[in-house]
């Protein structure tokens, strides 16, 4: 900590990001290009290395955060960079991609209005708590890591001439495929889609983050002697026992993208998807792959059923697609903007009203004239659609609901619809029948393929990491995963093993 009382001096301050009229006009990420490197220093001084680091506990990877922001405070890009990559293989994903629950846990995010603080200290009572912008400090190592031209591959010294092969190739798939490559084992990911990445390719908008940060570590793992084998479907076409016997070990990080539907009468009407059918189309676009999506938003009404972050993300590439109108329904009622002590007490994550960078574009461009705030309609359930004689959806029919989901007398009103986005979550891995998880015989959990708690499944030698047994999490998750299963590859493979677990498979984010 080079100013111990950096917290009490300077204000958070997050990462500018560009004006709403201008970044809706393109698909490049929100922010400000270089806005950090000047203000993130005293940003990372804010830290007061509190002892006890919360943040350090509530992040899933076990990120050193204290340390590395110490290291940023004086100025040591190297070494703060070895000291993040030592427990996250991707910081450039998580710097963009997490909604950092390691902020919640920052001492700095304690809400003054709900504590009493020790005399002398009243000076420090902010309108809002104001943890350290620890996700900021990631991103601005990793980048300029990376600008510094210190990520290079780093091939193993020797090989132990065992294999493994990797089912998918997200976050938590590619973790493993490091970490194991690293280890000295021979690894090829398998991936159905034409190129690799998961949803970090075919799902989260570019807005949130840009391919060239996928590409740059993809180009690193080849360089280290990870290969990969895409547009290959393990379960048909490539069978699982083919991967069995070919291979010492294999891991399935293959998601969890099977998607909640919606049972109301209508739904059968044309106009109305998922998320996840409207979402990679538009990534398409965005690779050169179409001109036009085959489900573009322009000039239409659209309502997104669904009030979470797959949610926000339609919301903010239907506006980048110039819709007519964009709703977004959530069924919850609005939360409040302040911690709610006595349901999620500090250090937890709590649920608090935020205003993504979607969120803020559609409510500077007034896309949702009936919004409560910003696009989105609280506590407003589907009713059912109607559409016109060609079959097409036209109207959705919504009601108020109290917190119990009782409908509100009265309440009832249509939204006009000519696109329809449902974003209701998912109920894990796919499960196609005849497909890998049936050839594999493996079983399954309320969220997803059943392991135990070293990641291995009842088969010997299959393992599942991320989603696939997590069910839809985050990315932070997934790599946190995809690290501990490959050491317990490793140790499965030789017996022994030096790669770090930073979770097990049951682990839950902190709570109550
Ligand atoms: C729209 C959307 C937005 C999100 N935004 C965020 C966010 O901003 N921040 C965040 O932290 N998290 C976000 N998430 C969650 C996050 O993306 C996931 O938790 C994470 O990607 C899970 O990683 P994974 O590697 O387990 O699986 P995935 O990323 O789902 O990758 C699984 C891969 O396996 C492949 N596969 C499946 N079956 C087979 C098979 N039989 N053979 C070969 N390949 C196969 C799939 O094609 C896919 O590429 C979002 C999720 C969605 C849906
Ligand atoms: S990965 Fe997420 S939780 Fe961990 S330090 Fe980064 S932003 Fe925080």
């Amino acid at each position: 900590m080079a100013d111990p009382k950096g917290f009490l001096t300077t204000p958070r301050q997050e990462a500018p990001r560009r004006p709403v009229e201008e970044r809706v006009r393109d698909w490049d990420e929100v922010y400000v290009p270089g806005g950090l490197l000047p203000i993130i220093s005293g940003q990372a001084d804010r830290c007061m290395d509190c002892g006890v680091p919360f943040c350090h506990d509530a992040c899933p990877l076990g990120n050193l955060i204290p340390e590395w922001n110490d290291l940023v405070a004086r100025g040591d890009w190297r070494a703060a960079s070895e000291r993040l990559h030592a427990t996250n293989n991707f910081p450039e994903f998580t710097g963009r991609l997490c909604p950092a629950p390691c902020e919640a846990g920052c001492v700095l995010a304690i809400d003054p209005a709900n504590r009493a603080l020790p005399p002398g200290l009243e000076t420090a009572r902010a309108a809002d708590p104001a943890p350290v912008t620890i996700k900021n400090v990631e991103l601005a190592i990793a980048d300029r890591a990376w600008q510094d031209g210190s990520v290079t591959p780093r091939p193993p010294e020797r090989l132990t001439g065992r294999t493994v092969a990797v089912v998918g190739s997200g976050p938590a798939g590619l973790a493993a495929a490091q970490q194991l490559t690293r280890a000295g084992h021979t690894v090829a990911v398998y991936e159905r889609d034409d190129r690799p990445g998961g949803l970090l390719r075919y799902g989260i908008p570019a807005f949130k983050m840009e391919r060239r940060h996928l590409d740059r570590r993809l180009e690193q793992l080849t360089g280290e002697g990870v290969r990969f084998r895409t547009s290959t479907e393990v379960g048909q076409d490539v069978s699982a026992a083919d991967l069995r016997a070919r291979y010492d070990a294999v891991v399935l990080a293959i998601g969890a993208t099977a998607w909640r539907d919606l049972d109301v009468p209508g739904r059968e009407l044309a106009g109305i998807h998922q998320a996840m059918e409207y979402l990679p189309l538009a990534d398409r676009v965005c690779q050169g792959d179409l001109a036009v999506s085959p489900l573009d938003a322009s000039g239409k009404h659209v309502v997104i059923v669904g009030g979470g972050d797959t949610g926000a993300d339609c919301l903010g590439t239907a506006v980048r697609q110039r819709a007519a109108s964009v709703t977004q329904l959530d069924i919850y009622a609005m939360p409040d903007e302040r911690r709610r002590e006595e349901v999620d007490p500090w250090p937890t994550y709590p649920k608090v009203y935020r205003l993504s960078a979607a969120h803020e574009e559609a409510g500077a461009l007034g896309t949702a004239p009936a919004a409560d705030a910003d696009a989105r309609l609280f506590a407003a359930s589907t009713l059912r659609f109607t559409g016109d004689a060609e079959g097409h959806v036209r109207q959705l029919h919504l009601v108020e609901v109290d917190d119990a989901r009782r409908p509100r007398p009265g309440t009832e009103r249509a939204l006009p619809a000519d696109l329809v986005l449902i974003a209701l979550g998912f109920h894990g891995p796919e499960r196609t029948p005849g497909g890998l998880v049936e050839q594999l015989g493996l079983g399954a959990t309320a969220r997803g393929i059943a392991r135990d708690a070293a990641f291995g499944t009842d088969v010997p030698g299959v393992f599942v990491a991320g989603d696939a047994g997590r069910g839809q999490s985050l990315v932070v998750w997934a790599i946190a995963e995809g690290r501990s299963a490959a050491a317990s590859v490793d140790r499965w493979l030789t017996g022994s093993t030096r790669l770090p677990a930073p979770v097990r498979a049951h682990d839950r984010p902190m709570s109550v």
